[in-house]
């Protein structure tokens, strides 16, 4: 069989440069045929090299309109979206219009663009296979039954560095300690959402986008040993989960050959040093961010792409050391005051995304930083 064409954009990230390795690992059935970044141009042009890409179709530094037509390429199969944030949402549209395979890493883009992202799907045919670990668990999970014998799904949250912690005492952590992810190893801005369980509340909203299925019908659970990755609870009481060791090439590999299994194990479980298995509920009085994530999904239209935009604003300003860590809920709070308007098009979208960041913007204002 004639190996599956990958385009891989946002390539010199941490999901990017996985992908490219479990490619390089599988050469017999993936082909790379164009690659995106932002500003890391010598391992780009070292990736480029690596998989022989022509050099127009390795860019650096794309514009919007570029990265959505490197995801229309007709020699495209599969579009890797690992593009950081917002700008990932031109991807997403871009491919699923031309009715590719996307293999979806880049949360923003259907959480902001979630109705939008939902009408290219229907419109270009494409497919959405969740790269995100807890997607990548569900997506696995619900082969096991229908679609209207699904009761719930249970999405697993590590719990982050802070878990246990109470309010008072994440007031003065520093970048470092919010860096610090006890299980995953990942880009800064996902990090810290994990640390206030945004990146939890991002992926509930993933889910209702995903898989069609309310919120009330999506539960979060922390299981701090990121073994177990999502649940999903049929009608008649049974529960299905996927379970392997931290390792993103298995969720990226299968995104990869859909419907297809890769044929090489990561993260599979050695059942003689695996000890427990734990669960808890969230503690949603302190990381306050997971709760603003339901009350956005709720409200729907903008109001997610608000949370997500001010968000973005929040984490950067805390990257930056100009506000403290307790100070993200504060910020997204505020700018989900805006209230939610209707998602029909791309230009609400940016609208409502502009509005979060202004918003968030006077928010960090008042606050002094
Ligand atoms: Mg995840």
């Amino acid at each position: 069989m004639a190996p599956i064409r990958v385009a891989v954009l946002g390539s010199t990230g941490s999901i990017g440069t996985q992908t490219l390795d479990v490619v390089t690992r599988h050469r017999d059935q993936f082909e790379v045929v164009a690659l995106a970044a932002g500003r890391n141009v010598e391992l780009l042009e070292e990736q480029r090299r690596t998989h022989g890409v022509a050099t127009e179709r390795a860019v650096a530094g794309a514009a919007e309109t570029q990265l959505a037509e490197l995801a229309a390429l007709d020699d495209v199969d599969v579009v890797v979206n690992a593009v950081v944030g917002f700008a990932g949402l031109p991807v997403t549209i871009g491919a699923l219009r031309a009715g590719k395979r996307l293999a979806l890493a880049n949360k923003e883009s259907l959480i902001a663009g979630g109705p939008i992202v939902n009408k290219a799907r229907a419109e270009g045919g494409g497919e959405i296979v969740p790269v995100d670990s807890e997607h990548s668990a569900l997506y696995q999970c619900l082969r096991s039954g229908r679609d209207r014998e699904v009761a719930k799904v249970i999405v697993t949250a590590s719990g982050g560095p802070f878990r246990g912690r109470t309010h008072a005492e994440l007031r003065d952590i520093t970048v470092e300690q919010a860096l610090a992810h006890p299980t995953w190893s990942m880009g800064a801005k996902i990090t810290i959402d994990s640390s206030t369980l945004m990146n939890k509340g991002l992926e509930v909203i993933e889910a209702h986008e995903l898989f069609g299925i309310d919120y009330d019908r999506i539960e979060v659970v922390v299981h701090p040993q990121s073994v177990v990755h999502g649940m999903v609870e049929f009608v008649d009481g049974a529960t299905i989960a996927q379970l392997s060791m931290p390792d993103m090439r298995l969720p990226i590999g299968l995104a990869l050959g859909a419907p297809s299994r890769l044929d090489e194990p990561f993260g599979a479980i050695d059942w003689a040093t695996l000890s427990s298995l734990t669960f808890e509920p969230p503690d949603i009085g302190t990381f306050r961010c997971l709760g603003l994530a339901y009350a956005a999904g709720r409200a729907g239209g903008t109001a997610p792409a608000v949370l997500s935009g001010a968000n973005e604003i929040a984490v950067d300003a805390f990257l930056q050391g100009r506000v403290a860590w307790t100070a993200i809920a504060d910020i997204v709070d505020e700018a989900l005051q805006i209230g939610a308007g209707p998602a029909d098009d791309i230009a609400d979208i940016l609208d409502a995304d502009a509005s979060a960041r202004s918003r968030a913007r006077s928010a960090l204002e008042r606050l002094g930083a």
